[in-house]
């Protein structure tokens, strides 16, 4: 019998390497995929995205029965937490994703292997990869070859993860008690999530932050609100500070930290290290090929997201850009598209991006310092959900609407919101900027009321001071 060739081979089951199997598949080409962990779903739905929400959810849940149901004239006593219960619920949200993009597979017969993929050197315009799993090893070739191995958690040389003391973002997903001192190194997204989560849960928080405003990335501005939240919530939070050293004591973990004010230590149970991630490419053969990583590890790619090596693509984390599900998503779908000749692109300019804290954070486009670094004329309208009927009423009213847009054409640079259901909101504003649309476009839209969605027409109006309810 012949060995078969794929028209296809994706390395990785990632958001980027599930989706590009699926699209490519329904374009009619052949494909394998190849993944090393035992679920498909990759970093997303095994230790990423979908269990942190699940616990985000179910924590907000215990938070609110304690600091919030009061307000709304409903004693509750007796509440407790059940752990187990919680993990186990989350477990199996994982599972059931992970099982139904195995159905997907099935459904568009895509041949899915178990293993660690290595690319070996190319045979005229042949890619061939070795599948090392554990009954030995076999050997696949294929037309072309996409490469989704996403990315890990960076591993501080002062701070070896073990898995008790020092923690990444799956151990913080899945511990077992609720760790009485939690000291989160890096004040990102994952930080404050996980951060987040253990608060409510009942630990004692701190986070550490390098830089001066957690979210680097974020509106200053929405930074801030987010802190002075978070801090009311009882996390403490300590920006433009290093952690230098942890010594274990018998007291637990001591961190000494360098402050604005000078060196401080800290005792905390556990440290959680949540200082970024990097491409995934150890054991992939790139050097085989003659592939060549960029300073930050990841893959070059071009409008095709081809590599420099013809016939080897790369999307997702593992190429420039947001390390988001979303976008690797997208550019799976994307590049199956183009590999079978349509003219299908990705708008890097509006890409949203979500902190799942309380309030949410969610922002698309530009931000305030970022315009103002570009030299890029703007003005602004803001508009709080304070003064918006339906936050009131769900008692969520923190937080605020950011319009940034262009004096003339009033064309929108940005939208940045910190407040309630941030994370759906931002699709209208996502909508919108995807069609170019102005802040008339945003204001003329008739909006149901009461919504939160009010407050993103209120704010395209304050942009020129037009807010009704300001
Ligand atoms: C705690 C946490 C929360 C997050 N929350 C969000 C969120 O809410 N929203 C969001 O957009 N993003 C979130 N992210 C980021 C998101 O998970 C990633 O951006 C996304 O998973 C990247 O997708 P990918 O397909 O590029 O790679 P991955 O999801 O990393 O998948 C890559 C897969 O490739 C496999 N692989 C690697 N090397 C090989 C090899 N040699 N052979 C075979 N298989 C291999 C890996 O096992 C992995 O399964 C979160 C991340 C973390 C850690």
């Amino acid at each position: 019998m012949s060995e078969q060739i794929y028209d296809l081979i994706v390395i990785g089951a990632g958001p980027g390497g599930y989706v590009a199997a699926i699209r490519a598949a329904q374009l009619g080409f052949s494909v394998a995929v190849v993944e090393k962990r035992a679920t498909l779903g990759g970093v997303c739905l095994n230790e990423g995205c979908i269990p942190s929400k699940s616990l985000l959810e179910s924590s907000e849940h215990f938070s609110r029965i304690h600091h919030e149901l009061a307000e709304h004239g409903i004693e509750v006593s007796g509440a407790r937490l059940d752990l187990q219960k919680m993990m186990a619920r989350k477990e199996a949200i994982v599972t059931k994703l992970t099982g139904g993009i195995a159905g997907l597979f099935k459904k568009n017969k895509i041949v899915s292997i178990t293993g660690q993929a290595e690319l070996l050197p190319g045979d005229g315009s042949l890619r061939q990869v070795k599948v090392t799993h554990e009954d030995g090893s076999q050997q696949l070739s294929a037309k072309a070859i996409l490469l989704a191995t996403g990315s890990e958690a960076i591993e501080l040389p002062h701070l070896q993860f073990n898995g008790q003391t020092v923690i990444n973002a799956r151990d913080a997903l899945s511990l077992t008690d609720v760790p009485k001192r939690l000291l989160v190194v890096g004040g990102g997204v994952i930080g404050l999530e996980l951060g987040s989560v253990w608060s409510r849960l009942g630990a004692e928080v701190t986070v550490v932050e390098m830089l001066p405003q957690i979210i680097p990335q974020a509106d200053p501005q929405v930074a801030q609100t987010l802190q002075r939240s978070l801090k009311k919530q009882g996390l403490k939070i300590m920006v433009k500070t290093r952690l230098d050293k942890i010594e274990t004591t018998a007291d637990g973990v001591l961190a000494t930290l360098t402050t604005p004010k000078g060196e401080q230590q800290v005792t905390c149970d556990k440290v959680l290290v949540a200082t970024g991630r990097r491409a995934q490419t150890a054991g992939l053969g790139l050097e085989s090929v003659g592939l060549q990583t960029t300073k930050q590890g990841q893959l070059e790619v071009d409008e095709n997201y081809q590599t420099a090596v013809p016939g080897i693509y790369a999307i997702g984390d593992l190429a420039p850009g947001p390390m988001l599900a979303h976008k690797a998503s997208e550019e799976g779908v994307v590049f199956a598209e183009r590999l079978a000749g349509q003219k299908s692109t990705f708008n890097y300019q509006v890409i949203p991006s979500v902190t799942y804290t309380w309030p949410e954070v969610a922002t698309v486009g530009k931000n305030e310092a970022e315009l103002k670094m570009e030299n890029i004329p703007y003005k602004s309208g803001k508009f709080f959900f304070a003064a918006n009927g339906r936050a009131l009423c769900t008692g969520m009213s923190e937080g605020f609407v950011k319009v940034l847009a262009d004096p003339e054409s009033g064309r929108i640079h940005g939208i940045h919101i910190v407040g309630p259901q941030a994370s759906e909101l931002i699709a209208e504003a996502t909508t919108v900027m995807s069609f170019a649309g102005s802040t008339h476009d945003l204001a003329t839209i008739c909006h149901a009321h009461p919504t939160l969605a009010e407050a993103l027409k209120e704010a395209a109006l304050a942009v020129n001071k037009e807010a009704i309810h300001a």
